[in-house]
């Protein structure tokens, strides 16, 4: 058994509270947070020993060069690579499937050729493909998956060919948590004479890895998932693949001769580490992969199905929620939306929050996933060797408050949805800086961020009804997590007075939307444009609260209305 509270002591992290409560952190898939022996070793290489490595003559850039190297040695006997050449330092696992898809398919990819991938991938092991199929005219085919969300390995059979060139695959898919037979995969996309590419992000920090006894040609990771620091990962590659693949940037350290007329390249592994590589990041990654062997991934292993298993008998018992992905081999992730009633996993992540719970909400990268169940996003939360039971009953009790909450408020009546611009009416400001005013104070009078969180959700509840008609294609708001609709118009009777009616299935953006209706509609096209919504923003603080995707979600409502105002002042 695990000694859980030992392990949690070893991370500063959990030292810190978020809005007042002490911090529960479940977003172990997105980045795990890091270890004393983690930071300890980072800051010790910029204290004692940073220089820059292979070409200082000095002591200090020997000390340098000797670390970066035995980092390396310890990834190879992390994964039990044969040679500690065949690893290679990237930025992270994108940029290594990046490296295999830009480099080995520009050697071996040709028009009608395949690439194999599952409906389970993340994006980065998806674009990197498409980006080389569309250069060499190779096609891409996708494994299906079923409703528990497992790989269909007899639909993979099936689309293997003499065709396929490559199969790419996750070993742990991030949304759903499924746990892929990869040694199968591998094994029979091999029997076609197929190379394949095992993306192993969300596993290495959950289960022992070997990449001998997978055979696989290709395995990616990064640093960050397993208690390392961000900005370092890893490609293995087998020597053989790696020798006969062209680099993939130019640079130092990459060759062995140039001349303007012709280059040679440096053996493995510098030929794929062109520049100064991020060497306190390599020394961090070593050191979070000798941690993680100091307590043993077997232990590990065992510890984070236990708080799969109770997380799920937990999640599973609330009324409304329903559970995304149940597949046989799971890690430790459990993916979920609420039904009953509807609720934006955006709400739910930030109302989390609220709580001092950190969970992911969204796509995950994992649009083409979404899509096959019918959905736009999860709420999903994942587990690391420093999470307990008590993290997972803290979750289960505030999903089954915020989801009575939402059950006890009253709902838009469906009567007020049906009307249309005919009943819009809305007192308008005197300009929009007076309307920013008014906002201002009210937030200035709330003295923290859960209040006016509160308030802004206040504001949705009590936004006007905007009819089903008017949520078409034209009015839908792109780059927004959730959806968004917002249609303007020319307000009857004037000639420059624009007014919009807007929704969201979120509540945070609903009370944004009544901001945003408070300073704009009714407002003449030149005074909108005249307005600087992004010092306002940042005036009332939403700029620090919410997040990058949010804003631009916000932004991209602001354009909305701008665009229009530009439509109607130059006509
Ligand atoms: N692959 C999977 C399955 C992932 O979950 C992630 C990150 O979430 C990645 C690849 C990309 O990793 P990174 O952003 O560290 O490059």
């Amino acid at each position: 058994m695990l000694d859980v509270a030992a392990v949690r002591a070893q991370f500063p992290i959990f030292e810190t509270t978020a809005h007042g409560f002490p911090l529960i952190y479940l977003d172990s898939a997105a980045s795990t947070q890091q270890p004393t022996a983690v930071i300890a070793a980072v800051n010790a290489y910029h204290r004692q020993t940073h220089a820059n490595i292979h070409r200082g003559v000095y002591q200090l850039s020997q000390t340098a060069t000797r670390l970066y190297e035995e980092a390396r040695n310890t990834v190879a006997r992390f994964i039990n690579a044969a040679d500690s050449a065949e690893c290679i330092f990237t930025r992270g696992a994108t940029e290594s499937i990046n490296l295999v898809a830009a480099c080995w398919g520009a050697a071996n990819l040709n028009a009608g050729d395949e690439i194999i991938l599952s409906t389970l991938e993340h994006h980065s092991n998806i674009v990197p493909w498409q980006l080389i199929a569309q250069k060499t005219g190779a096609h891409i085919r996708v494994i299906p998956i079923n409703d528990a969300g497992e790989i269909q390995f007899d639909a993979y059979q099936q689309l293997l060919s003499s065709r396929t060139r490559l199969v790419a695959v996750n070993q742990v898919s991030n949304a759903l948590g499924t746990i892929n037979s990869v040694r199968e995969i591998i094994a029979a996309a091999h029997a076609v004479g197929a190379v394949v590419l095992i993306d192993g992000a969300q596993w290495v920090a959950h289960g022992v890895t070997n990449v001998q006894e997978l055979n696989a040609d290709f395995y990616v990771f990064s640093g960050h998932k397993l208690y390392g620091p961000t900005g370092i990962g890893v490609l293995y590659g087998k020597r053989d693949l790696l020798n006969t693949m062209p680099p993939y940037q130019g640079g130092g350290d990459m060759i062995e001769q140039v001349t303007f007329e012709r280059t040679t390249y440096a053996p493995l592994p510098s030929k794929y580490e062109a520049g100064t590589p991020n060497i306190s990041g390599a020394v961090g990654l070593a050191a979070a992969l000798t941690w993680i062997e100091s307590i043993g991934l077997a232990t590990i292993s065992a510890h984070e199905q236990r708080l799969l298993q109770h997380a799920t008998a937990r999640l599973s018992a609330i009324s409304g929620l329903e559970i995304k992905g149940m597949a046989a081999q799971k890690s430790g992730v459990v993916s979920w939306i609420v039904v009953d009633p509807p609720l934006a996993t955006l709400d739910i992540g930030t109302q989390l929050d609220l709580r001092g719970i950190c969970i992911r909400t969204g796509h995950h990268c994992c649009q083409p996933l979404m899509n096959r169940f019918g959905i736009a996003a999860t709420a999903r939360a994942s587990f690391g060797v420093y999470n307990n039971l008590d993290d997972i009953d803290r979750l289960a009790e505030a999903l089954t408050e915020i989801i009575a909450a939402a059950r006890a408020k009253n709902t838009i009546s469906p009567a007020l949805q049906q009307e249309g611009w005919g009943n819009f009416k809305l007192t308008a400001a005197a300009s929009p800086t007076a309307a920013a005013n008014e906002i201002a104070e009210i937030f200035e009078f709330l003295p923290d961020w859960p209040m006016r969180h509160q308030h802004v959700i206040d504001l949705g509840d009590k936004l006007l009804p905007m009819p089903e008609s008017l949520k078409t294609a034209a009015t839908a708001v792109h780059g927004c997590q959730s959806t968004v609709h917002i249609a303007a118009r020319i307000a009857p009777g004037t000639t420059d007075i624009i007014e919009f009616l807007a929704d969201s299935d979120a509540n945070l953006v609903r009370g944004l939307i009544a901001l945003l209706q408070q300073i704009y509609s009714g407002q003449s096209a030149a005074a909108i444009l005249a307005f600087d919504a992004e010092a306002f923003f940042a005036r009332i603080g939403l700029d620090q609260h919410l997040s990058m995707s949010r804003r631009n979600g916000l932004a991209a409502m602001v354009q909305r209305v701008r665009t229009l105002a530009q439509q109607v002042a130059s006509e």
